[in-house]
């Protein structure tokens, strides 16, 4: 990160009050740029006392079995999330 997405000005890479890592710091707006893991949120879907996977048709991990999962999107809870997820990867 190089720049602040609020004023455009330069980020520096501080410590800030009561924190323990670096992170990137706004002066202009005094807005901290946290960059923590995106959540991933899904599901195991039980179908006649079986467990469907999906088989993953894009990298990476092509052709792999997984279940259906993806990020969080903002304001959406996990439950939604995560019935979401699975009707956009397996179409049901
Ligand atoms: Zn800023």
């Amino acid at each position: 990160m190089k720049y602040c997405s609020n004023y455009d000005k330069p980020v520096e890479l501080l410590i800030p009050k009561d924190d323990d890592r670096p992170r990137y710091a706004c002066h202009a707006c005094g807005i901290v740029h946290y960059q923590n893991p995106k959540q991933v949120v899904g599901c195991i879907p039980k179908w006649e006392n079986k467990i469907l996977l999906c088989r993953r048709d894009i990298e990476p991990r092509k052709g792999k079995w997984t279940l259906p999962a993806g990020y969080l999107e903002n304001g959406e809870t996990v439950k939604d999330s995560a019935m979401r997820e699975t009707f956009e990867e397996t179409g049901r």
